[in-house]
């Protein structure tokens, strides 16, 4: 079978299995607040209902599935290594894991590679990883992590601990002790923070921070404020993190978010877009900060052949098809229609920004209109987009989509405007 053939087609109605939202909702944790639909099929950027009706879809598995859906290299990918070994133990050499491994060291600031399984795993590593350097290199005993507000780093204890924003924490404490929050862009409240937690035992260790906060908004970081940062962090000792979770592996129209900034971090993690769409997280370090030794930490499916495999794919696909081009002239096409139906609406939107294809359009704080509003209608007009907080739409497609993909998705904010307002 070639991997063409495997490609779903636009299914008909007898394709189409009947879904119950209700068996499906006993049986499930009600930890979502779901849109009224269920996707079984995709192709390219389109999926398709349990009913059959198509939609072009702006969010990307949310922003995992760089390659969209069904793509026949992931296709080829997939087939060929369940076909060889798709999981083996880490106590063995796993070939797969080495050359995907290699793939990111040479495509960016890193030295070694940690993989895992997904983004708040990737950023335990990071702070497992921070911690033990301090101990054992910068002799603190009390580490500090600094973090911001709006920031997202996932959903365990330690990263919600580290997400700046109190709604993901409510009702979990005790968390995660050595956090401290700054806000974003804010040079001086790092300074202080620095010199003002440095009493006995305790010292700022490392900053955590996205490059663009996606979840908080999609609010690209300051150039100026990260590479202030990067020469606080060189005097200091402090180390730089950067969570690349949503920003990296091209969605910001470079490989790395951090390329954008003009700064290197000394530790970083991806996840979201590495495996296009299969569970995959990574933690790169530089050498000088590579303190783990056999037994410091450990994944049992991380980078298990069958999803290293894939990652590599897409990997050598975004490289070799120059994808990179792509998700720029996209990014500036997309923002472009934005900002040109902001100007149709100057009292409900407030702002269009992104880089490459993280892209989010605010509203204004102060009318009732949400994001979930224009979501909804969006959905109406056959186009799946997802909201990053209660006031900004967020649009992150696949980073193959084509020229009239976003004039199609345009068309249906437009329309979505035009209904809501
Ligand atoms: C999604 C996200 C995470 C969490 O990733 P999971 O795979 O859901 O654990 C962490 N950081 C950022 C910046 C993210 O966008």
């Amino acid at each position: 079978m070639s991997p063409e053939t495997l490609v779903p087609q636009h299914p008909t109605a007898a394709e189409s299995t009947p879904f119950d939202s209700d068996s499906f909702n006993q049986a499930v944790m009600s930890t979502y607040g779901r849109f009224p639909i269920a996707l079984e099929r995709g192709a390219g950027c389109r999926v398709w209902d349990t009913q059959g009706r198509e939609y072009l879809d702006f969010v990307a598995g949310i922003a995992t599935c760089t390659l969209g859906h069904a793509h026949p290299a992931m296709v080829e990918a997939v087939t060929r290594q369940m076909q060889k070994l798709h999981h083996v133990s880490n106590l063995y050499y796993i070939p797969e894991q080495g050359a995907l491994a290699k793939w990111i060291v040479e495509h960016s600031c890193a030295d070694r590679v940690f993989f895992c399984n997904s983004g708040a795993e990737a950023n335990e590593g990071a702070i497992k990883l921070a911690r033990k350097y301090a101990h054992t290199v910068l002799d603190i005993e009390h580490p500090i992590i600094l973090t911001a507000h709006a920031s997202f780093h996932g959903r365990t204890l330690a990263t919600i601990t580290a997400t700046g924003q109190p709604k993901y924490q409510k009702n979990f404490d005790p968390l995660v002790p050595g956090f401290y929050y700054v806000p974003y862009n804010d040079i001086s409240a790092i300074e202080t923070a620095i010199s003002e937690l440095d009493e006995g035992d305790y010292r700022v260790a490392a900053v955590m921070l996205e490059p663009l906060q996606g979840e908080g908004g999609v609010r690209p970081g300051d150039i100026e404020y990260f590479q202030k940062l990067r020469k606080i962090c060189d005097e200091t000792g402090v180390l730089l993190i950067f969570d690349e979770v949503q920003v990296g592996m091209g969605r910001s129209g470079k490989l790395w978010g951090y390329e954008y900034l003009g700064v290197e971090p000394d530790i970083f993690t991806s996840a979201k877009g590495l495996g296009g769409g299969v569970p995959i997280g990574a933690l790169m370090s530089k050498k000088f900060c590579d303190v783990f030794q056999p037994g410091d930490h450990a994944s049992t499916f991380g980078g298990n052949p069958f999803v290293c495999a894939i990652a590599l794919t897409v990997c050598e696909f975004l490289e070799k098809e120059r994808i990179l081009e792509n998700v720029q002239a996209r990014g500036e096409q997309l923002r472009a229609g934005l900002r040109a139906i902001a100007s149709q609406y100057p009292q409900q939107i407030t702002d269009v920004r992104g880089w490459g294809l993280i892209n989010g359009m605010e509203l204004n704080a102060d009318i009732p209109l949400t994001a979930s509003d224009i979501v909804n209608a969006a959905i109406n007009q056959g186009v799946l987009l997802v909201p990053a907080g209660p006031k900004v739409v967020r649009f992150v497609p696949p980073l193959i989509v084509t020229e009239a993909e976003v004039n199609q998705a345009l068309q249906a904010v437009a329309q979505a405007m035009a209904s809501l307002v």
